[in-house]
C-alpha cells in the first residue's frame, strides 16, 4: 500500500478518534456482570455443533462508538456470536457503560492504546504508558485489564513487542483486512470475510455504517460454511499476519483463534 494511502487512512482514524471523543456521552446499561472467562462452557452455537470447520475471530477496532458498538453487539447477540473489541482508552473513558455492556454480553474487550498513535515511532516508556493507561481504564469495567492488544495501523516493532511482553500482554494483528475503513461497499466487507477460514483474524472497524450493514451477512456466511466467530487466545506459536504499512507486508504475532 502506498505511503500516501496509509497517511490518509491514518488521518481519517485520528480524526474519527477525536470526533468520537468529543461525542456527548450516551448512557447505556450500567449493569455490572461477570467477565467472560477463557474456560466458559460452550456457547449456544457450540452446543448445536455448528462449528465443524473451526473459528474465525471477528475484531472491531477504534471503539467504543456510541452508535455502532451497540448495533454491532445487538447483531452478534442475535446470531449467538461474540467478537473481540480493540478499544481506544480515551473513548473507553468517555463511554464506560458501553464497555461494561460489551463484557456483560460476553464479548472480549482488548487494548488498542490510549490515543491511537504510531507505536513504532514512540520510545519504550511512551509505549508502556499507552498500554498501561488504557488497561487502567478497562480494569474493573465489568472485567479485568485486558491481556490482548493491537497496535494501531498494525505498526509495531521489537520495542513494542518487548514492552507488551513485559506487561504480560499479547500483540494481536490480523490475517484478513475487510478494508471497511476505505469506505468500500458492504458487499466487499462480506467478500473479505468469505476468504477467512479456521484460525483467521478479520479486521473490522467501529463507526462505519457499512460494517454494521455487512455484519449479518458475514455471520450468516460463517455459519453456512460451518465456522463460528471465535475468541483470541495467546499462543506460543507464531502466526503470519498481513500488515500494510511497510513494503514488506508480512509480520508475525502470537495468538490463535479458539472457541468461546
Ligand atoms: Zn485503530
Amino acid at each position: 500500500m502506498r505511503d500516501g494511502e496509509v497517511r490518509r487512512r491514518a488521518l481519517w482514524r485520528v480524526a474519527m478518534a477525536l470526533l468520537l471523543a468529543a461525542t456527548p456521552f450516551i448512557a447505556g446499561s450500567a449493569v455490572a456482570g461477570p467477565d467472560p472467562s477463557p474456560s466458559v462452557a460452550p456457547g449456544p452455537q457450540e452446543e448445536r455443533g455448528a462449528c465443524p470447520r473451526g473459528y474465525v475471530a471477528l475484531t472491531f477496532d477504534d471503539g467504543p462508538d456510541p452508535v455502532t458498538t451497540p448495533q454491532i453487539a445487538a447483531i452478534l447477540r442475535a446470531h449467538d456470536a461474540r467478537a473481540t473489541f480493540f478499544v481506544i482508552g480515551t473513548l473507553a473513558a468517555t463511554h464506560p457503560d458501553i464497555v461494561r455492556r460489551l463484557r456483560v454480553d460476553g464479548m472480549t474487550v482488548a487494548n488498542h492504546t490510549y490515543d491511537h498513535p504510531f507505536l513504532d515511532q514512540l520510545p519504550a516508556e511512551d509505549v508502556r504508558r499507552e498500554l498501561q493507561e488504557t488497561n487502567a481504564i478497562l480494569d474493573g469495567l465489568a472485567g479485568p485489564a485486558p491481556v490482548l492488544f493491537r497496535p494501531p495501523y498494525g505498526r509495531t516493532n521489537a520495542t513494542v513487542e518487548a514492552v507488551a511482553r513485559s506487561l504480560g500482554m499479547t500483540q494481536v494483528l490480523w490475517t484478513h483486512d475487510s478494508d471497511d475503513y476505505d469506505r468500500v461497499p458492504a458487499q466487499q466487507v462480506v467478500a473479505a470475510a468469505r476468504r477467512a477460514g479456521d484460525g483467521d483474524v478479520l479486521l473490522l472497524h467501529e463507526g462505519l455504517a457499512t460494517t454494521v450493514e455487512a455484519l449479518p451477512q458475514v455471520l450468516a456466511d460463517l455459519r453456512a460454511r460451518g465456522l463460528c466467530s471465535g475468541r483470541i487466545v495467546p499462543s506460543t506459536s507464531p502466526r503470519r499476519a498481513w500488515v500494510d504499512y511497510t513494503g514488506d507486508d508480512r509480520t508475525y504475532y502470537y495468538a490463535r483463534t479458539a472457541r468461546w
